[in-house]
């Protein structure tokens, strides 16, 4: 018999000043697709659908701590997208969640890229199959160290903003979303039970677009970490 494969856990660091010895063991990555009007539209929706909702594997999580970090452009794709999302990270879960059961099941917050290999997306999309393609591949998750809730309580009346090269790409209030974060969650819990350890990417606004070998992106929410990161 071989020897069994050493599979490590998937974990993020929380942001200073908490506690660095400290560890978020990460359960499963959801993601959210078309929740801000703006972005809607642009894919192509109209008006309030219920969330639609997919997956990208733990492995795909890519950390960004404070500095600029190297991004590798990713294979099998020449239409690679940035996607910057509000991270929400699950300390409690459950399945039918009401919407103040999903809130105080919050732990915490982190600023996130969903990373989208658009053009194999499309395609599978065109030909009916399941665009995890485009989506969960290696990386395809940059995300900052988190932040707990009680840090950053006003955080819901803020917004979320992405700088290419130095100018504003995105840009959304979280009032803005067409599921808030709390109903987000309450409304993921009537399909999947929802597990401690758990991140939610909640959805992009407007203005996604590609991005090419040299390109520096600079996400930021008031409060949380800033995530910069260099394709490379
Ligand atoms: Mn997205």
């Amino acid at each position: 018999m071989k020897a069994l494969p050493v599979v490590k856990p998937v974990e993020l660091p929380l942001a200073a000043p908490a506690d660095a010895t400290k560890r978020f063991a990460v359960s499963r990555v959801f993601c959210v697709g078309r929740n801000y009007a703006d972005h809607a539209v642009e894919m192509g929706a109209s008006g309030r659908e219920p969330p639609f909702f997919f997956m990208k594997p733990a492995q795909s999580l890519f950390l960004v701590t404070a500095g600029q970090a190297q991004w590798p452009y990713p294979m099998a794709t020449e239409d690679c997208h940035h996607e910057v999302e509000l991270v929400v990270a699950m300390a409690s879960g459950g399945a039918n969640l009401t919407v103040e059961q999903a809130n105080a099941a919050i732990w915490g917050y982190a600023v996130g890229l969903d990373m989208t290999r658009r053009d194999r997306q499309a395609q599978m999309k065109k030909e009916g199959k399941s665009w995890e393609i485009g989506k969960a591949f290696d990386a395809s998750a940059p995300i900052t160290p988190l932040v707990p809730v009680e840090s950053v309580p006003d955080l819901l009346q803020q917004g979320i903003s992405l700088k290419v090269n130095g100018q504003v790409r995105q840009q959304g209030q979280f009032d803005q979303m067409i599921w808030s974060v709390a109903e987000t969650i309450a409304e993921l819990s009537k399909a999947w039970t929802i597990l401690p350890g758990d991140l939610i990417y909640t959805g992009t606004p407007a203005g996604v677009g590609p991005v090419v070998r040299g390109d520096v992106l600079q996400a930021s929410v008031p409060g949380l970490p800033s995530l910069e990161l260099k394709v490379a």
